[in-house]
């Protein structure tokens, strides 16, 4: 095994017993980004001097013995919509291309603080818009599985950088299910935290009230650990707990026995692969053998979830990249060429038409028409009320269940090209994973087999403020199930 392919708990044993050092680690990530980033197209940007030489610094600190969080010295990738101090944060549009970020998002601040070494900015869907990477303004992402095929979206960067080792583990962004699809889709560990759990504060906005931040990581203990570091309160953010998140290194026991599982009904239902749901399906005789109780269980108005959220996500797109106007930030038409700019509006219009791209230009209209005057209460007002109705519906069920279950995706990962001029199939690749954004659930997708040869995931949903339990779950399934250790051929 080279020392690039480890999970961040052998990874932190290693550094501590002197077996390897940060330096080496760090240098085995970056000469796979290399060898063969090409091919994938997942990394934006890399930090390779900077990271040598902070992996160096944490050398020198484990040689001190000096206190050290488990993070220290282990090499992460960042999706190119979370801010990092003096680092270009492009969103994947055109429109922020050369824009470089001022401060850094509270996440990061963590990483830092933690000793991470941040090997790189990520690959991902314009503004975090999309489910295959296909619509990154710098070109698609490929799945490491399959180079035909979408790695997943759309933070599809990062979870491909992290399937092909190119980095221990990443984060990414999570509106909609883009941490949780891609992880299906590139078998690996993708959690979306309870919202509230992690703070926004530098995260790029895409709909304020479903985005949440979470780890890429190729084990759930690995998901709990980085999740440790990332949780807790934060003054610059008002939706974040004020409460103190738990603390799961090395203090997390896998186990499920007496636990009640819900399989969720309508995740087996029509418009599913129905070799997924086979293979689903049987894994969950897995966990009756663990000693869970397993049952169906229903969740009445979940076929809602996904007209809900395409009203609510693109009302929030449109207020909150009205700040993309060609004058705060990013590309203007105004500096690129003066000569065609008669009036303010011409400024916008024009930096606009230039810097976004067509899918964020067509949830911007969306949303606008959603939140006009007449409409407002037909589309916005009622899709919240129907939102209400599906937090109910999952308090319900979870008075009765401790996790419940669907295939993460309705299918495989699908080929470049074959939904890009289909929004409506694209936006259909969502239907397990926005219920958990727009109930404000948190969920992981877990590795859980093959289906023509490429990986799918299974998505464990937690109730409220309750990742111990999904982390318990989780552990304990991949504990005896080791889908992660078929690793994706590319050389
Ligand atoms: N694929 C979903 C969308 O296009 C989710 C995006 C996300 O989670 N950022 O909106």
């Amino acid at each position: 095994m080279n020392i690039n392919e480890l999970s961040i708990k052998l990874a932190y044993e290693k550094l501590r017993a002197g077996e390897i050092s940060s330096y080496e680690l760090t240098k085995s990530c970056l000469d796979r980004i290399e060898n063969i980033d090409h091919k994938l197209n997942a990394f934006l940007a890399v930090f390779r001097d900077d990271a040598l030489k902070q992996a160096k610094e944490i050398d020198e600190k484990i040689s001190k013995n000096e206190d050290l969080n488990y993070l220290a010295g282990i090499p992460v990738a960042i999706k190119d919509v979370i801010l990092m101090k003096g680092k270009k944060n492009t969103c994947g549009s055109k429109i922020l291309e050369n824009y470089v970020a001022s401060y850094d998002a509270t996440v990061i601040k963590k990483l830092k603080e933690a000793g991470a070494i941040i090997i790189g900015k990520t690959n991902c869907d314009e503004f975090a818009m999309g489910s295959s990477t296909e619509n990154s303004a710098f070109g698609s992402v490929k799945n490491p599985y399959d180079l035909e095929r979408v790695p997943g979206g759309s933070s599809g960067g990062s979870a491909a950088a992290v399937a092909s080792d190119q980095c221990i583990y990443a984060l990414g962004s999570d509106t909609g299910g883009s941490i949780r699809q891609p992880a299906a889709y590139c078998n690996i560990v993708g959690l979306k935290p309870t919202y509230g759990r992690v703070s926004r504060y530098g995260l790029s906005a895409m709909a304020s009230s479903l985005d949440q931040i979470g780890p890429f990581t190729k084990t759930a203990e690995d998901a709990a650990w980085v999740f440790s570091v990332l949780a807790g309160t934060d003054e610059n953010d008002s939706t974040c707990m004020t409460e103190a998140a738990p603390e799961f290194f090395n203090n997390i026991y896998p186990g499920v026995k007496g636990r009640k599982i819900g399989i969720i009904k309508q995740g087996f239902g029509e418009g599913i692969n129905e070799n997924v749901k086979k293979q689903i399906l049987k894994e969950m005789e897995k966990f009756e053998k663990l000693g869970a109780k397993v049952s169906e269980v229903e969740i009445p108005h979940l076929e809602y979830s996904l007209p809900v959220y395409y009203i609510i996500m693109p009302s929030e797109v449109s207020s909150n990249l009205a700040r993309f106007d060609g004058i705060r930030y990013g590309f203007s038409q105004v500096k690129h060429a003066p000569q065609d700019v008669k009036d303010l509006l011409d400024v916008y219009m024009k930096s606009r038409a230039k810097g976004m791209g067509d899918e964020v230009k067509r949830r911007i209209m969306i949303g606008t028409y959603a939140l006009s005057s007449g409409y407002y209460d037909a589309y916005y007002k009622k899709a919240q009320k129907v939102r209400t109705i599906i937090i109910n519906d999952f308090k319900k069920a979870f008075e009765k269940y401790d996790v419940l279950i669907t295939p993460t995706a309705p299918d495989i990962a699908f080929k470049l090209g074959e939904k890009i001029n289909d929004p409506l199939s694209m936006y259909l690749s969502d239907i397990m994973t926005v219920s958990a954004n727009v109930a404000g659930l948190p969920a992981i997708s877990i590795p859980s087999g093959f289906v023509n040869g490429m990986p799918i995931g299974m998505q464990i949903f937690g109730n409220y403020f309750d990742e111990k339990k999904l982390f318990e779950t989780a552990i304990s399934y991949e504990l005896y199930n080791k889908w992660r250790d078929v690793k994706p051929k590319i050389n």
